[in-house]
């Protein structure tokens, strides 16, 4: 029976960084992962369209890892293996019904001049908000780089309590918990500003109108200008086989179909795992899962290990929208109307402007497909030009806002929904009318096309038993499942009820994309130097105990 320090069920980007520092910090690690590819939500395809075009399937964009602690660790190493990243200083734009668009940019000066374009006194205003950002980025930043429920969180509202006063600290926290369409118009005046920036808040699994999404889309906003939109050259494979290369030249094992359906438990404790063919792995002191809530309490874990309250919470988890990906091969450029800028932007959003993704998000919710969707158009090209022969082009196209289970109709009143699950023939009806309305905006998009493939919430949920109900975001990012309360208020932060097993993954804290940030934190908690931890353990197992007695009483 093998027999490792730590054991990793999954191998997304959270386990294989993990994995590899711990490797690096001198540990034995064994990374198990049920499909038959490392990566997770990384997925490099060079046969999905036509020869010669290389597509990320699902996640493209790298700024949350390139701007992680776990990246600034390993980036000597990754060097060595070849991860190269490109960055570009045009990371994103709008682009609305009457052809007009806004644009963002690395340069402040550039995003200065840009919003005065649009109202004279939007570029100020993008100045002021991005300097009093600044000034407490390290707090904003450190709520989403610390471990919230632990002597840390504690220490980062000791230190925002020491800066702000309690009043300060209060009207702070407000600042925190507002809606990004509250935000946006308190901050700028021009519509355009409104709908260049709305978008985005997609990307954090929220809409416009939900509490905490104001301060989502600030830190993305500023994050954009900081460090632009880069990705790895050759595609997100190259990350992924260096990782997996790192903890192999460490000595460690990264196994490809090897699907984890128990994590055994003995005594409070967790001493090993079983895959699905009967095989046991054992972990002499951690097993560290990269799983949602609903598998980890309801399908590795047995009844009784943990106390039932968090069986409970677990069952009530809550997953998001569904999410379509739509990838286009172009013979071609695109040709954008209007703004010749468009063609060289990492990320275009068609969208009406605020009201249109907030529109857009509540049909979703209520289970029907959007009239006029935000259309996320990803040009990795205008990044890397290694990804298609010279003179083509990709579209990496997202639509986040789809309903979270069976589609109940059409908003525009147009597409036969069938029983409402994801047929082919529903798929490409939408994408039918997504390629339409894009085709609006891109004069050649129809003639330049060679081929367009289409991959439905069903699909994606298909691909990683993660992504429930094509819910890209590894569970609801509502306030209430978020932060601190993530993945559930009664199991916060990675530490579990079971000892020497820990969470990780989108569905805990931080939540979703690529920045390793779960990873990075369980793997911090693990190396903390040996004598505070014993006795931080101590007292947390005493709070365990005490939980489970409370629970059982
Ligand atoms: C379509 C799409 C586009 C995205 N775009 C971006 C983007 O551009 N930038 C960005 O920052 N983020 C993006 N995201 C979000 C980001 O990719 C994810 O939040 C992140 O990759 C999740 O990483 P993870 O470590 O939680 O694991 P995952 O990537 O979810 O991987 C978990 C792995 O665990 C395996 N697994 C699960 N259960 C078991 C088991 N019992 N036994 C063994 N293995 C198991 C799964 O098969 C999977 O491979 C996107 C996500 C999707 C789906």
């Amino acid at each position: 029976m093998a027999t490792f320090d730590a054991v990793f069920v999954g191998a997304g980007i959270n386990s294989l960084a993990g994995a590899a520092l711990l490797s690096k910090a001198g540990w034995s690690v064994c990374v198990l992962e049920r499909t038959d590819e490392l990566g997770g939500c990384i997925k490099t395809s060079s046969d999905l369209t036509a020869p010669g075009f290389t597509h990320e399937v699902l996640a493209s964009w790298h700024p949350l890892f390139t701007g992680s602690p776990a990246y600034a660790e390993l980036k000597s190493d990754l060097d060595a293996r070849g991860v190269e990243y490109l960055n570009t200083e045009l990371p994103t734009g709008s682009t609305f019904p009457d052809g007009s668009a806004a644009f963002l940019t690395t340069s402040l000066n550039a995003n200065i001049a840009e919003l005065t374009r649009h109202a004279p006194a939007d570029g100020p205003a993008w100045e002021a908000m991005f300097n009093a950002f600044m000034a407490n980025a390290d707090l904003s930043f450190g709520v989403l780089g610390t471990e919230l429920w632990s002597p840390a969180g504690l220490g980062l509202g000791r230190q925002a309590l020491r800066r702000f006063g309690r009043r300060g600290l209060l009207a702070y926290v407000g600042g925190v918990l507002t809606s990004c369409r509250d935000w946006l118009g308190d901050t700028f005046e021009s519509d355009a500003a409104h709908g260049l920036l709305a978008p985005w808040v997609l990307h954090t699994g929220l809409g416009p109108d939900q509490a905490t999404s104001g301060f989502m889309t600030q830190v993305i906003a500023c994050a954009l200008q900081l460090g632009g939109m880069p990705v790895p050259k050759g595609g997100g494979i190259v990350l992924v086989e260096s990782l997996a290369a790192i903890i192999r030249d460490a000595g460690g094992e990264v196994r490809t179909g090897a699907p984890v359906e128990r994590v055994l438990v003995s005594g409070g404790k967790t001493t090993a795992v079983r895959l699905s063919g009967g095989e046991t792995v054992r972990s002499e002191r951690a097993v560290i899962a990269s799983v949602t809530p609903t598998q980890l309490y309801g399908e590795l874990l047995g009844h009784g290990d943990v106390p039932a309250t968090v069986a409970d919470a677990a069952r009530r988890y809550r997953y998001g929208r569904g999410e379509m990906q739509i990838h286009i091969a172009m013979r071609e450029r695109p040709d954008w109307y209007g703004d010749d800028r468009l063609g060289g932007m990492a990320i275009v959003h068609v969208t009406p402007g605020l009201d249109g993704v907030s529109r857009a998000v509540n049909e979703a919710e209520r289970g029907l497909l959007p009239a006029e969707a935000t259309i996320v158009c990803g040009q990795p090209m205008a990044v890397d030009a290694s990804r298609a022969p010279d003179g083509s082009w990709i579209l990496w196209i997202q639509l986040q806002e789809l309903p979270a289970a069976a589609v109940k109709g059409d908003a525009a009143d147009e597409i036969d929904i069938g029983d409402g699950t994801w047929t082919e023939e529903l798929r490409e009806a939408y994408a039918d009318r997504i390629t339409a309305r894009l085709g609006r905006h891109i004069q050649n998009l129809e003639r330049a096309t060679i081929r367009r493939v289409a991959l439905s919430p069903a699909d994606i949920a298909a691909m990683n038993v993660n992504l429930v109900g094509g819910d890209i975001y590894g569970g609801s990012c509502a306030l209430d499942q978020n932060f601190l309360f993530r993945p559930l208020a009664r199991a916060p932060g990675h530490r579990t009820a079971v000892d020497n097993l820990w969470h990780i993954g989108a569905s805990t804290h931080p939540g979703p994309g690529l920045g390793a940030g779960s990873g990075y934190l369980v793997y911090k908690e693990l190396t903390k130097p040996a004598a505070p931890r014993r006795l931080l353990s101590s007292v947390r197992d005493a709070g365990q105990r005490l939980q489970r007695t409370v629970a059982k009483a």
